[in-house]
């Protein structure tokens, strides 16, 4: 520990790793020695430098405050290299990310709707209440060209059925930054058949599914403002409700991962073993260009359908609060991506694996880009504005992080559960309060157990969590959101 807020890690490669947690912000001691494990990486990069000529290097890693282990590189792991990828440094669900959307609702005009509001949102996500109309070139524009391209393709023409009733002019105005980021591809081949599938055929591939384990879409309020004017601007006043959607690219994402694996492993000269630590880099050269490609393509065609996704799934809690609590509008404050990599033309590539980009202010953003970082579905929520710390490369965490491995938080008390669902409004496909499911005592069993993993103290204190970003100079809070229903997948 060199100071409050870091902590570094010393290695034979000397390669700068900085942990940003404060001192009461607990570090898995396994998730530090996966990143020595990831960091023999330099040595893999050395030997392909070798056999092909072409220079590779891991020129710095920063591990972010909700760090734990993950499969092969730890959850919350900012890796940035020279002159190679790493598609493995992304995480398995491409592109997961935070959509955070500001609505012309108070929590006055809401309270006393949630229990319409949740049987409402219960029939919208997960017993085909809804219906996102697209057609073939819709999924094709989105895949290959991003939201804004669906949405240039839809036209303001087409009609207002189903969850498109939920749209509003300002989605449609590329100069209101509604969209978030698109990721442009040359093609949308590699999912041609989810495109002509109708969009999916089973709960991990339809677009505006949720997804399982701790995707959520949730309604929240702002509950304190830190950061007056910053809140201001973005929308963020007290007591405004706010939706925070959090969810990936589904089995797409995996499948473009699954791709990248693939290209890698066919770019690998042939006679050299493939590494020990089962991470393999793609160099950034001539002779890997057009398998590179391909992996670019898949990868931006699922992060394409996870900024989609993120949408849909707020156009559907903007269709549950319209019908219950009245007519609303909505604001997109920001769509933080933390599964993802940034090639820049120089020939450095930063990956985010469970981190989130936290930049500094810019003429787009006077006021730094917006950090979203959920607590749990029982504790608070922040927004913060980033700094554009070099020391984190512009990255701060993603969320609070696992206290403990999953599994292990099962064993918490059920008395300490229904204490939980007495005080928070949570929607999961199964309503356990319905008189047929309560009769089922092992029904009840397993939602109780799944509904543990996900429950406040299977997650770190976020208090110092953010703590660790304003002391580290990464970012200052700007709002504390508070939760009034989540939706779980
Ligand atoms: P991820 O799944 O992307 O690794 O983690 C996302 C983060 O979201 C977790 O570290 C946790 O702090 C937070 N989180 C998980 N479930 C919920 C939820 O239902 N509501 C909120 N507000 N945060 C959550
Ligand atoms: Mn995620
Ligand atoms: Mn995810």
């Amino acid at each position: 520990r060199t100071d409050d807020n870091w902590l570094e890690l010393p290695n034979p490669w000397g390669i700068p790793v900085d942990i940003c947690a404060r001192v009461d912000v607990p570090v898995e001691s396994s998730a530090v020695d996966e990143i020595l494990t990831v960091l023999r990486t330099a040595d893999t990069l050395e030997l392909l430098g070798r056999a092909t000529g072409h220079t590779a290097t891991i020129d710095r890693v920063v591990l972010t405050p909700d760090v734990h282990k993950g499969v092969g590189i730890p959850i919350g792991t900012v890796l940035r290299t020279r002159g190679a990828l790493l598609p493995q440094a992304v995480g398995n669900d491409i592109n997961c990310g935070m959509r955070l959307e500001t609505t012309t609702l108070t929590v006055d005009d809401v309270r006393g709707h949630l229990d319409g509001l949740e049987r409402r949102l219960r029939h919208l996500f997960f017993e085909g209440g809804r219906r996102i109309a697209l057609s073939g070139a819709d999924r094709e524009a989105l895949l290959r060209d991003g939201l804004p391209g669906l949405l240039a393709e839809r036209g303001p023409g087409r009609p207002a059925d189903g969850i498109w009733s939920a749209l509003r002019p300002g989605d449609l105005d590329p100069a209101a930054g509604i969209h978030g980021a698109s990721y442009p591809t040359a093609t949308a081949e590699p999912f041609a058949d989810w495109i002509r599938s109708a969009g999916g055929t089973s709960h991990d591939s339809i677009i505006g599914s949720v997804g399982g384990g701790n995707h959520f879409v949730e309604l929240q309020y702002v509950a304190a403002v830190h950061d007056g004017p910053a809140a201001y601007a973005w929308g963020l006043t007290p007591g405004r409700v706010v939706v925070m959607a959090h969810s990936g690219s589904l089995s797409l994402g995996h499948q473009a991962n699954a791709c990248g694996l693939d290209q890698a492993r066919a770019a690998w000269p042939t006679g050299l073993a493939l590494p020990d630590n089962r991470i393999v880099p793609m160099l950034l050269d001539e002779r890997s260009a057009a398998r590179r490609r391909r992996y670019l393509d898949a990868f931006g065609n699922a992060a394409n359908f996870a900024v989609g996704n993120r949408f849909f799934l707020a156009l559907m809690m903007r269709a549950g609060l319209a019908a219950e609590c009245g007519d609303l509008d909505a604001h997109l404050v920001y769509d933080a991506p933390h599964n993802l990599l940034w090639p820049d033309p120089d020939g450095s590539v930063v990956h985010r694996k469970g981190a989130t980009p936290a930049g500094g202010p810019t003429v787009d953003a006077p006021w730094g880009e917006p950090v979203i970082v959920p607590g749990s579905m029982g504790a608070a929520s922040y927004v913060l504005r980033g700094h554009g710390s070099d020391r984190t490369l512009a990255s701060a965490c993603h969320g609070a992080g696992r206290r403990v491995p999953r599994g292990a938080s099962a064993r918490g008390g059920d008395a300490e559960l229904d204490a939980f669902l007495r005080d928070f409004r949570v929607v999961t496909p199964l309503d356990h309060r319905d008189p047929a499911v309560r009769r089922r005592s092992d029904v009840l069993a397993a939602w109780r157990r799944d509904l543990k993993q996900e429950a406040p103290w299977a997650y770190k204190d976020i208090g110092p969590v953010v703590s660790s970003l304003d002391g580290a100079g990464v970012a200052t809070p700007v709002a504390e959101l508070r939760p009034l229903l989540t939706v779980k997948g």
